[in-house]
């Protein structure tokens, strides 16, 4: 039987992911069909009873986007470190009757920064702005990768502290407010991982943080130029990017560990890209 796999979130109609699978499968060969599943809402255990459902119809695995992170998380039989770091769950895979738990979401951004983008981060200055569940994510991949400096800056400054506490040991990790910033000097490395640019704002960041050589990132994608990465240009900020790079490089680890192939990214990553200007 052809595997079965799914994304799963609460609305769907706006998800990439089944073209991006699809053409994961078709080049590297694979039989399987990838769809998109508008999970309820209500009641409570309908998240559950949906993935058990799919399951038992022969599933192999799964995507989850929001609002069902969280819920993914709490189903799971077993969960990686990084997903139990991020509290957020983005790819399931069914074993033997069991819930294996992972988030690739901050693999797949240092690898397009990293990869991609061509931008090492080992030895540099950066700067996550929110501390969400993108945020968390990030947080391992990106101490992985060995900046000499972190710092994690968020409105709720109380967040950004209890991570710093939790992970502090694995690297250089600060957290602060909006309003230290003024006082910290430019960083090499702006990530926006604030969800402030899908409702069209910015969040309060002073554009002192910018460095001209430096890179500006938007997690939000195919939304052209946010405010944030607006603000970075304006600041003079040569190399801007969006999270289109992040979706396919997370979609093609998720592959990876569910088919044990990796599928080829770029030519992917350019059919989903919207120009920022
Ligand atoms: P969460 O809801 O978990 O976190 C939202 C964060 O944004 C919080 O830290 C919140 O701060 C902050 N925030 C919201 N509005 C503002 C504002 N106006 N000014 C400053 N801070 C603000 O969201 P996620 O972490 O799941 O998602 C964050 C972004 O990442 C979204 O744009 C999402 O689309 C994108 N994303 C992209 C992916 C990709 O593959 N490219 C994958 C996953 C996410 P506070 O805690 O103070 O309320």
């Amino acid at each position: 039987m052809t595997d079965q796999y799914a994304v799963i979130g609460n609305p769907i109609g706006h998800t990439k992911s089944p073209l991006i699978h699809g053409l994961f499968a078709e080049e590297t060969q694979q039989d399987m069909v990838y769809t998109a599943i508008e999970g309820l809402l209500e009641p409570d255990e309908a998240f559950a009873d949906t993935v058990r459902a799919f399951v038992a119809a022969g599933g192999k695995g799964m995507n989850v986007t929001a609002p069902f992170k969280l819920k993914a998380f709490a189903i799971a039989d077993e969960r990686s470190e990084r997903a139990e770091l991020a509290g957020a769950v983005n790819a399931m895979k069914f074993e033997d009757g069991r819930i294996v738990a992972e988030n690739f979401d901050g693999i797949g951004l240092v690898r397009d920064i990293e990869v991609n983008l061509g931008l090492p981060m080992a030895g540099k200055r950066v700067l996550i702005l929110g501390a969400g569940g993108a945020a968390r994510g990030a947080l391992l991949p990106f101490l992985s990768a060995r900046p000499a400096e972190m710092v994690i800056a968020n409105r709720d400054v109380t967040k950004g502290r209890a991570l710093a506490a939790k992970v502090g040991a694995r690297g250089p990790l600060l957290a602060c407010g909006y309003g230290d910033l003024e006082a910290m000097g430019r960083f090499d490395l702006v990530v926006n991982a604030t969800s402030a640019s899908l409702t069209g704002e910015l969040p309060p960041v002073p554009p002192r943080v910018f460095s001209p050589e430096g890179t500006a990132y938007e997690l939000a994608y195919g939304k052209r130029l946010t405010p944030f990465l607006r603000l970075a240009r304006n600041a003079g900020v040569r190399t801007v990017a969006d999270g289109v790079g992040m979706l396919v490089e997370q979609a093609a680890e998720a592959f990876d560990w569910w088919r044990g192939v990796r599928p080829q990214t770029r030519a992917v990553i350019d059919r989903l890209t919207v120009a920022l200007d």
